[in-house]
């Protein structure tokens, strides 16, 4: 069962030092006037608090854009252990956790991915709380609060934080902190209820998801497929950026002694013109229509008959990164729906 416990911000740099002795503290930083990267800090005064989406979402740090699996010579293959350190990630929103949720179920479930579940056995994961900008509908998605993934979350009220700590590993490392960390009070309650109550209010955008998975079957025809389908550029900038995209592709390198190499594991995007080629020269989703046409079925059908869950979690990142803006998954839905407003 969840423990609720109170760190005063005053307390805070107790609570950092802490996550520095785990391991290596990743957290939003700002990167550009308008944008954050997950990176490595030490010092507290650079993490963005502010930051709602990151440029790649926390995948990268278990799913790697590039990684090797094997390498090889004329006598042996060998596989590549994953070897990696604890660390802690600091700064995700629910959006992001449910993100994580989608790709457990993807490498985690037998047989399970190595290299990820390595990497999510070191990490300690902890999620904040933001306030929705006008790109974030996970509440449509039912994603808006914290309900899955996280070790500890962390609610900012007022002169505190409010920590919900749901796991095995973060009830041993909260161990450490027990000398700084307070019970809440009644209105430490009230203040954290008040806060999501608020939060919930302060969505700009959003659609009521109730029967989409026959909405999207039933509007697999809809003229609306073609219209956004001819303007795509096959950039496949939606994919890297969304935290539920796994789609990856094996590539042989042969050393100069052509006797030896390596096999790399590399992000790959449906958007490419080439994802879906086979031999014989078939391509079973040659044009850019039948590419987003199946991206958009595969985040808001596609994950139903396997496990009950839609693979977009409302984090607003494809839409920033679209550069012609049809990556609009509120907008299309309502489209098919006929809502206009
Ligand atoms: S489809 Fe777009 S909004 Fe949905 S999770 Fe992926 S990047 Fe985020
Ligand atoms: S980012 Fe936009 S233009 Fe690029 S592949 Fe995706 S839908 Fe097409």
């Amino acid at each position: 069962m969840e423990i609720f416990k109170i760190l005063l911000k005053d307390n805070f740099l107790k609570f950092w030092q802490k996550l520095q002795d785990y391991g290596t503290v990743y957290a939003p930083v700002q990167v550009s006037p308008k944008s954050y990267s997950f990176k490595a800090v030490s010092e507290p005064q650079n993490v963005a608090w502010q930051a709602l989406r990151t440029i790649l979402p926390p995948k990268k740090f278990f799913f790697k854009e590039n990684e090797t699996i094997l390498t090889y010579t004329e006598n042996e293959i060998k596989e590549v252990k994953p070897d990696g350190q604890k660390f802690s990630i600091l700064g995700l929103h629910p959006c992001d956790l449910a993100g994580l949720n989608i790709m457990d179920k993807i490498f985690l479930d037998y047989p399970s991915d190595t290299h990820y579940q390595d990497r999510r056995e070191k990490v300690l994961l902890i999620g904040t709380s933001c306030m929705p900008d006008e790109y974030c509908f996970c509440e449509s998605m039912g994603t808006d609060s914290p309900n899955v993934s996280y070790d500890i979350f962390i609610t900012d009220i007022n002169d505190a934080y409010f920590l919900q700590i749901a796991t095995v590993k973060g009830k041993e490392f909260m161990n450490s902190c027990n000398d700084f960390l307070q019970i809440p009070s009644v209105q430490n309650n009230n203040e954290y209820k008040e806060f999501w109550e608020i939060r919930s209010k302060s969505f700009k955008i959003g659609f009521k998801e109730s029967n989409l998975k026959s909405l999207m079957n039933l509007e697999i025809d809809n003229p609306i497929w073609e219209e956004l389908g001819n303007q795509c550029l096959s950039c496949g900038n939606c994919t890297p950026v969304c935290p539920t995209c796994y789609c990856f592709d094996m590539l042989d390198t042969v050393n100069l002694d052509s006797v030896s190499g390596h096999r790399d594991r590399q992000w790959d995007s449906c958007q490419f013109t080439m994802f879906s080629g086979v031999a014989g020269d078939f391509n079973f989703r040659a044009t850019p229509v039948e590419r987003l046409k199946f991206w958009y079925r595969h985040k808001l059908h596609g994950f139903d008959d396997p496990h009950g869950l839609k693979t977009c979690v409302g984090c607003g990142r494809c839409t920033v990164s679209c550069p012609v803006e049809i990556d609009d998954i509120v907008g299309l839905v309502k489209a098919l729906q006929n809502k206009t407003e």
